[in-house]
This record gives structure tokens, C-alpha cells and sequence, in this order.
């Protein structure tokens, strides 16, 4: 279930994706939730609460959506990072009870990145984080698969035996999936994350499964379907 925590821009289509267009980028900051019979865990927590350095006016709301799902923040047990960019664990702190898994590569590369950064030391550095390394099922029917690229230890999460996949920050942009080649400014490497793209567009389209993609509207939830030389974003609502 997608908890939308904030919609806002921090940058023109030019400066993100090199298109010839002043216009803003707009895009949503979601994480999921993701339940079962015996687990309740979140993917990714957001940008966080006011203030802060990053879309100093966008207000968080993941607390509100979390409610309206019944779910309190220390029911969750288990918070899932697919990546340490400010955006994708603004709302760790929340979740007091819960285990935090994120990437040893990624952590590696944010504490030299970003470790002067006040979100970085609230909601990464002063947590105790369980860190994984390649493939790792870290929960029963959660597995956790290197999708390196857009950081270098960038993770997607493959639910319920492949039944569902929630792809983190594997592509930004619907442009992204039209031309999987199409790099985005704030990758790491952007070569590796239009390899990534080529590689694992084609298999999710051909098998036709529910995928997450956090800044894509209008909740992120769709289906990667073939279009031309491309892919397309068919949500699912
Ligand atoms: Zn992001």
C-alpha cells in the first residue's frame, strides 16, 4: 500500500533529465507499506518532518497515511531502505521498535557523501542499522536484490516470491522507462543504472507484475508494459 508523504520539486525536467524543458519537475515521495499474515514492514520512509534542509516547505504526511491504514508506527517491525538519499528515510526515527535494514556499500558511500548532512546524522547515522550485503531474504517472502546505480548500493525488494517488486529508485521518471537509457542528474552512475534499466524493464514487462516506483504518479503502483522501443507506466488505478 502506497503511503504518500509529500509532492513537490526541486528542479526542472532540464536539470534532471537533460530534456529541453524549463518547466518544474514535480514528483510524489512515497513509501510503502507492506503487510502480511505475520510481518508489517514500511519500504523506504520518506523525506521526514519539518524542518528541514531538503524541500524546506513540502510537509510530510507518511504519520497521517500510516493512521488511515491502522497502522501505528511501533506495530512496524521492519523498515526496509532501498537507498540513504535524503528523501527515502526522512521518517526512520518514527519507527523506534522496528529493525532497519539498509546496504553496507550505501552506507559507506553516504557517510563519505552526505555525513555532514543533519539528516544523514538524525535519521542514519544515530540509528542502529541491520546491513546487508548482495541478495539477503530478511524476512520471510522479503528479498532484498542489488540494483546498483542510481547509489551504489541501491536495493530493490522483491515480495511474495517475485509476485510483486518495489523497485525503489531503479527509474525516476515515466522518460525513464520510454528510454531506459535516459540518465537521470542525481544518479551516481549513471551508466550501471541505464544497464540496470535495459536489463530488468524487459523481464518485469513480459511478466506482467504489480511494481513500485516511488516518484511516479499517481501512488506509484503500476505495471511496466512494452511500448515501441520502450517500456510505459500503466498504473493500476
Ligand atoms: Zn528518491
Amino acid at each position: 500500500m502506497p503511503l504518500r508523504d509529500t509532492e513537490a520539486s526541486f528542479g526542472t525536467m532540464r536539470e534532471a533529465f537533460g530534456v529541453d524543458s524549463d518547466e518544474p519537475w514535480v514528483l510524489p515521495f512515497h513509501a510503502y507499506l507492506v503487510r502480511g499474515a505475520r510481518l508489517t514492514a514500511i519500504v523506504d520512509t520518506g523525506v521526514g518532518p519539518l524542518p528541514r534542509e531538503f524541500l524546506p516547505d513540502a510537509e510530510g504526511h507518511l504519520p497521517g497515511r500510516l493512521a488511515a491504514a491502522g497502522v501505528r508506527p511501533e506495530e512496524v517491525e521492519l523498515v526496509v531502505l532501498t537507498h540513504l538519499h535524503v528523501d527515502h528515510v526522512g521518517w526512520n526515527t518514527l519507527f523506534g521498535r522496528a529493525r532497519i535494514v539498509a546496504n553496507r556499500v550505501d552506507l559507506e558511500y553516504f557517510r563519505e557523501a552526505r555525513g555532514d548532512r543533519e539528516y544523514f546524522r538524525r535519521e542514519v547515522a544515530a540509528l542502529e542499522l541491520d546491513l546487508v550485503e548482495g541478495e539477503a531474504e530478511i524476512a520471510p517472502g522479503l528479498r532484498l536484490v542489488p540494483a546498483y546505480g542510481h547509489t551504489p548500493g541501491h536495493m530493490r525488494v522483491e515480495v511474495g516470491g517475485g509476485a510483486a517488486h518495489l523497485l525503489g529508485d531503479v527509474a525516476v521518471h515515466e522518460l525513464q522507462l520510454a528510454d531506459p537509457g535516459l540518465a537521470y542528474s542525481a544518479e551516481v552512475d549513471a551508466s550501471r543504472a541505464a544497464a540496470l534499466r535495459a536489463e530488468l524493464l524487459p523481464r518485469l514487462a513480459d511478466a506482467g507484475v504489480p511494481v513500485a516506483l516511488g516518484h511516479l504518479s499517481p501512488d506509484g503502483l503500476g505495471r511496466i508494459r512494452r511500448a515501441g522501443d520502450g517500456f510505459a507506466w500503466e498504473p493500476l488505478r
